[in-house]
């Protein structure tokens, strides 16, 4: 489906419009990325040069990059397991047998290395000569032990704490347009599949329907296990999918995505099976909506995620809701399909361009249903972009 068309929101400028939008956060772009460009190792070395500037203020030599996800986002590396050095003077990955020439082909100013036997002994021999590296809080504790077992002499190991995951919540253009392609494969789905949420279909055909019309819509796979919820199912924020079959006037919560190109998508839609809302049904829908229209307005650079999360909430406290959502207001999507920002109460996270994550409040109301919307918005130089905004609610 073209983004171009469906139900409005009343204030932010949508997808229709990222293409004038990409123009015009390009020129304000971070010194680390030059311009949208098509070359993706230069892309990823613009990654590389930030991080190495964020070790230097944290008086680190060097960084080991362990998550898989991080090495993808330094490198350009697309396989399932590597390892990653960054230093001054050295660009080294870290890989096995499996991924030798797909390895020397996506990362270009590279050096990749091959471990055969001992993992460790290689990661040991990596570190030779680095000083203090910088590891990655997220591995495990028995990694953490052994990979200390071969720290060479003179070397030191210390803590980064979501460093490569703070960089990774500035999106440039060549990631934007990642994520925009993961959002079509989903938009383009839904579109197929929403006349079929209808009294007398089980959530499992919805479910199973989104996800084929996923993969033939080019997806790599579904961002995560497809939610359709219906009736007293709706009320769960978490649900999954059951064989119940929908029956008329039933909430149906739909919470879909793609993952393409190592990127993610994630929109949820409320529908009504049959399409007329009760007198309740629609007082709800219309806090909901109101709640993402408050959030999304309150987007801008510098603001605190927090206030954003609040701005949902202060629309729920209004209408009497506030006590059936139950959940923050939204996180960041992109190599991950729950990353930084994190939009709640809680976050000390600030809102700066250019950055992508969800606005999706909800009413849950046990033994009645549940209604949540979710918008994928960017915040481009220009303010928020609803990129989620034409896939009809
Ligand atoms: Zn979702
Ligand atoms: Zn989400």
């Amino acid at each position: 489906m073209m983004l171009t068309s469906g139900r409005p929101l009343k204030n932010p400028p949508r997808s229709a419009e990222i293409a004038g939008h990409i123009k015009d956060y390009s020129s304000n772009w971070f010194v680390w990325t030059v311009t949208a460009t098509d070359l993706a190792g230069e892309a990823h070395m613009g990654h590389v040069e930030y991080l190495l500037r964020k070790l230097e203020d944290m008086k680190a030599d060097g960084m080991l990059v362990t998550k898989i996800e991080n090495v993808c986002y330094l490198t350009g590396f697309s396989g399932s397991s590597a390892f990653a050095l960054v230093s001054d003077d050295r660009r080294r990955l870290l890989t096995d047998g499996r991924y030798k020439d797909q390895a020397a082909k996506e990362c270009a100013g590279w050096d990749v290395d091959i471990y055969t036997s001992n993992l460790f002994d290689s990661l040991g021999s990596m570190l030779e000569g680095v000083g203090k590296v910088a590891f990655e809080a997220s591995m495990s504790y028995e990694f953490h032990q052994r990979l200390e077992a071969v720290v060479p002499e003179g070397g030191e190991l210390v803590e980064a704490r979501s460093l490569v995951e703070t960089l990774r919540t500035r999106k440039d253009p060549e990631e934007v347009s990642l994520i925009e392609a993961a959002l079509r494969c989903a938009a383009d789905a839904f579109e197929l599949v929403r006349p079929m949420i209808a009294p007398g279909v089980t959530e499992r055909d919805v479910a199973a329907e989104l996800d084929y019309r996923m993969m033939k819509a080019g997806a790599d796979m579904t961002a995560f296990d497809t939610v359709v919820a219906s009736g007293p199912n709706s009320a769960l924020p978490h649900a999954g999918i059951t064989d119940r079959v929908i029956s008329y006037g039933d909430l149906v919560v739909v919470d879909f995505g793609a993952r393409k190109d190592g990127y993610f998508s994630d929109v949820t839609r409320t529908l009504v099976a049959g399409g007329k809302p009760s007198e309740r049904q629609r007082f709800v829908t219309d806090a909901v909506a109101d709640a993402v229209e408050a959030a999304v307005a309150g987007v801008r650079q510098g603001v605190e995620a927090s206030a954003v999360d609040a701005l949902a909430k202060g629309v729920l406290d209004e209408r009497g809701l506030l006590e059936y959502f139950t959940h923050g207001t939204g996180h960041g999507i992109g190599r991950d399909v729950h990353e930084l920002p994190t939009i709640s109460k809680t976050s000390a996270d600030v809102l700066e361009p250019v950055t992508i994550f969800s606005i999706e409040p909800g009413v849950y109301i046990e033994g009645w249903g549940g209604v949540r919307i979710e918008e994928m918005v960017m915040l481009a130089a220009s303010g928020p972009v609803v990129m989620s905004g034409a896939i009809p609610r």
